[in-house]
């Protein structure tokens, strides 16, 4: 921006620059007449980023200037802020016609990605803004979805809270992050280094001035913001930190959008050990939501197998519910229940899932009718949607009662139940339900699900039933709403048949029989007779406009008419306008009901998607352990078996697993499972997990029986060369994520790590694998399942009795091997890497030569073990190592060395072997 210039600029172009400093990181769109007009870098990012020409201004020809026609904005501006940007509106603040000087222009709203309200945004995802506040003992989160809102708040304390904040901020995917200006995100004291990288998958970031993040100022906002007193209502007493980001959140969002934001009436703060953790790098991994290649396309996601849900609040919950899911015995059978009602029923799941097809975005349609940028089909809209709500209570209470019909055991008129987890091999327990969320769905939604007939009818006999889009020219609001509406209206009908009535009068007394009343925007009222019978216009008509072939004429009487006319015209109008505001000023006064009914909406839509899933594809209802058990019989992975399904390909082969991490059993806790590649390893391990998730979502699960103990957390590692699509340093990223899970998995855990160490040397891989198997075992004992094309770990069942052997299966025949998918016990026999380069076609010779190479090789180790290695070492698998790596080996103590020490001790021992490479597959 040329700032040194000002002077030399138009009066109009030193307008822009003032409104452009106020707004230096906004694109600022500056209204010219039919035009908003962009100058400066501000025009050069458009026209690349729309495709739009790129001119120059004729007084000041040096300044770059594109622009877009103001009607057709909202398009451009929808697609700048899903590219990131930030863009400032500037208006003309008064008519131009009515000003000699020059308009006045005001920036009237700063539009950024995380305040969009487009109808463009997806209807399945949350689009949020973030904000984080760091006190001296906490890290506070906030985050808000203005389209719909969702409004939320949680905070972070004691060693790790930085990271956990972190963790959970990139887990929502904001798309726009608020901070202080000068402290920046997570305060100077943290590493910019490994923040920075991390922070810039937020592609909006935007400094607000620091004061707005001061609890003076953020938390009363947010108090009035919300309408309470104090926040204890909220749960954020005692959370400074989290009350100040959402604060700062309010502030944000009011000054951008310079609206009342009334929709936004609740909070719900909440803790992290509410729910089944799930790290980013993990739901990545599983592909849950997004797909690990944008290439391989939505439908491999978890979240896109799963949906068949109604409505977008159905769809919404369950994309946040697959990444949250819940670690509360009681609410998960709950769930089930509910589930395993709508299942059995089919007819009434039915029923309701039509009931639940007619109802559009409750959130969304509210929260436009809130910012007044609702025209009269929105609110029509809503009402249309609101229609449906008494079928769904009905249906619900069908449910209900059929379900307490059908489990008389499980029948209690006080209230909560929940049935208990059924018969396992350990006694199971009767889990006391604890919050109003391990209710019966179907109870719980009869009776309280609010289905808002009264504003549903009020819509409905407000407004015609095919209103235009705006209010400008009326016609909305229908008629007996308003007595003197229907009257001016009376006026204006009259008013036709009076024309009627003057035009035939005058057409007799003039004797001319092509007279014609007519009316335009311009002239009004007037008589229009064609030039051949001009002679016998009367004395008292008054000439107004003269035609090529007509001349037009008024007279008093037609005046008259037309003031008063127009006047019940413009009246009407403005009454409208009155009766369409109070009827949106009723909506808004009860948007907090319209906002419990949509969720519960969203969640009978969740519940009645997995009852419809679970009895389209044979899913069955898990039962919930209080031992941290994982056992599947017959399981698929939900996603490969839909795909195979969908292409009509051979079915997916089920597979058992059996894991069980109790203290005192000698049962397998850690499975590892060896075979070639294109096996099923990965299958096998993704499988698990997403069975857990689906199991703790309160889904059914696709496998014959699955029994388990709640998972606080899943971790879900890949081995480097199988995840290309980080790029960088991908073996740091790997032992770094290695490290992560080293040191905060639990013994209720689940983890997976597949192909582990594939990112460097065999060498250092292999010793880097087993090290870190070792200290599963010792240190944490959760439940894991290992997946490796390193054959040489399988010996570690040796050491540990209760880590297990299990390989793919794999038939061969004179034409090559082939993959059966099967998992069965014990370790692989051999390594197959040459089968499998052959199946890929690599040249016979090379195959051959590959072969011979391989005999040698493993000649030479037979021999080499004989003579080099201590039995006790169990390093028999390295190829001839001098004695003094062996040494070194031998008398380091794993239990003792640091990540550190151990990747320092690597590098020594490297460094002795030189750059020789070891093969083993
Ligand atoms: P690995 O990790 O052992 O290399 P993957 O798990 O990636 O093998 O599986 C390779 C392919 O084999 C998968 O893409 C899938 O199409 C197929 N596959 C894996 N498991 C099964 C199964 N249980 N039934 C049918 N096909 C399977
Ligand atoms: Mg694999």
């Amino acid at each position: 921006m040329p700032e040194a210039t000002t002077d030399t600029h138009t009066p109009l172009m030193r307008q822009y620059l003032a409104a452009k400093r106020q707004h230096p990181d906004a694109l600022l769109f500056f209204r010219l007449g039919d035009f908003y007009e962009l100058f400066f870098d501000d025009a050069k990012t458009a026209s690349r980023e729309l495709q739009i020409t790129l001119t120059a201004r004729d007084k000041e020809r040096s300044v770059p200037m594109c622009g877009v026609p103001y009607h057709a904005a909202e398009n451009y501006i929808a697609r700048l802020l899903r590219q990131g940007y930030r863009v400032a509106i500037c208006d003309q603040m008064e008519d131009p016609k009515l000003t000699k000087k020059i308009v006045r222009r005001e920036v009237t709203r700063v539009l950024s990605p995380g305040t969009a309200l487009d109808p463009s945004l997806a209807a399945d995802q949350n689009n949020y803004l973030a904000a984080v506040h760091l006190t001296d003992s906490a890290t506070g989160l906030a985050f808000l979805d203005l389209s719909t809102g969702d409004f939320r708040a949680a905070e972070f304390s004691g060693p790790g809270a930085t990271a956990q904040c972190l963790e959970e901020l990139l887990r929502l995917a904001p798309s726009e992050l608020i901070f202080p200006s000068t402290r920046g995100p997570f305060g100077p004291k943290t590493d910019a280094a490994t923040l920075d990288p991390l922070l810039a998958q937020i592609k909006t970031r935007t400094p607000v001035d620091d004061w707005a993040f001061s609890p003076d100022f953020a938390v009363p906002l947010l108090e009035r913001q919300l309408g309470s007193r104090s926040l204890e209502g909220f749960g954020l007493a005692g959370h400074p930190a989290a009350a100040i980001a959402a604060g700062a959140i309010v502030h944000y969002v009011r000054t951008t959008q310079q609206n009342e934001i009334s929709h936004v009436d609740s909070l719900r703060f909440y803790a992290r050990a509410e729910c089944l953790h799930l790290d980013q790098v993990t739901a990545r991994n599983l592909e849950l939501v997004e797909p690990l290649f944008s290439e391989s396309g939505p439908d491999v996601t978890l979240f896109r197998t799963m949906d068949t849900c109604c409505t977008p609040m159905g769809k919404r919950m369950l994309r946040a519910s697959l990444l949250r899911p819940m670690i509360d015995p009681a609410a998960i059978e709950s769930r089930y229940a509910a589930v395993d009602a709508a299942r059995a029923d089919l007819i009434r799941r039915e029923e309701l899932r039509r009931s639940l097809s007619g109802i559009l975005d409750l959130d969304r349609l509210l929260a436009r009718i809130s910012l007044d940028s609702a025209g009269p089909r929105d609110v029509l809209a809503l009402a249309a949607s609101l229609k449906h709500l008494p079928e769904v209570r009905k249906s619900a209470a069908q449910l209900a009662s059929s379900h307490s019909g059908c489990h008389p055991k499980e029948r209690s008129d006080e209230g909560p139940r929940v049935s208990s987890a059924p018969q396992t091999t350990t006694p199971s327990v009767t889990i006391e339900p604890k919050a109003a969320s391990s209710e019966f769905l179907w109870t719980r939604s009869s009776t309280t699900l609010d289905p808002l007939e009264d504003l549903c009818a009020a819509i409905f006999s407000t407004l015609v039933p095919e209103p235009p889009l705006t209010l400008a020219e009326g016609g909305v609001i229908a008629a007996g709403i308003d007595a003197e509406l229907d009257d001016l209206r009376s006026i204006g009908s009259s008013g036709r048949a009076s024309i009627a009535a003057i035009e035939d009068r005058e057409r007799r007394r003039t004797g001319i029989g092509s007279l014609k009343v007519r009316f335009n925007s311009v002239f009004g009222y007037y008589i229009e007779i064609t030039k051949s019978n001009l002679a016998s216009v009367p004395a008292d008509y008054e000439r107004k406009q003269t035609l090529v072939n007509a001349e037009r004429f008024t007279t008093p009487e037609l005046k008259d008419y037309e003031t008063k006319v127009l006047t019940a015209q413009e009246r009407s109008v403005e009454i409208e306008k009155r009766i369409f505001a109070d009827l949106r000023r009723r909506l808004v006064d009860n948007a907090s009901r319209i906002r419990r009914t949509s969720a519960t909406i969203a969640e009978i839509d969740l519940v009645a998607n997995f009852a419809h899933l679970a009895a389209l594809r044979g899913y069955t209802r898990p039962r919930i352990d209080p031992a941290p058990f994982l056992e599947i019989v017959a399981g698929r992975h939900p996603v490969i078996e839909r795909l195979m399904d969908n292409a009509g390909e051979t079915r997916f082969v089920p597979n058992d697993l059996y894991l069980d991490a109790s203290d005192n059993t000698s049962a397998p806790n850690l499975l590892l499972i060896t075979g070639p590649n294109m096996g099923g390893k990965s299958t096998y391990l993704r499988q698990a997990a997403h069975l857990v998730i689906l199991a703790q979502t309160g889904s059914f699960v696709p496998a014959d029986r699955m029994t388990y103990g709640i998972v606080d957390r899943v971790y879900t590692r890949i081995g480097a060369s199988d995840n290309l699509a980080r790029g960088r340093s991908t073996f740091m990223v790997e032992m770094t994520e290695t490290a992560t899970i080293l040191n905060t998995a639990t013994a209720q855990s689940l983890i997976l790590l597949d192909e582990m160490g594939r990112g460097t040397s065999t060498f250092d891989g292999l010793a880097l694998a087993w090290a870190t198997l070792e200290y599963l075992q010792r240190h944490i004992g959760a439940r894991a399942l290992f997946a490796t094309h390193y054959h040489e770990l399988t010996m570690l069942a040796d050491e540990f009795p209760r880590l297990k052997n299990l390989h793919v299966a794999i038939q061969e025949s004179p034409h090559g091997i082939v993959f059966l998918h099967r998992i069965e016990q014990g370790p692989a026999d051999r390594s197959y890497g040459i089968d499998v380069a052959r199946l890929a076609g690599l040249p016979p010779a090379v195959i051959l030569r590959a072969r011979q190479v391989l005999r040698l090789h493993e000649r030479s180790e037979q021999h080499n073990v004989a003579v080099e290695t201590e039995p006790s070492l169990q390093l028999t698998m390295f190829t001839p190592l001098s004695q003094r790596i062996l040494d070194r080996l031998a008398e380091t103590d794993i239990d003792t060395l640091t990540p550190l020490q151990a990747l320092n001790l690597l590098e020594e021992l490297k460094a002795e072997i030189g750059d020789r490479k070891v093969s083993t597959s």
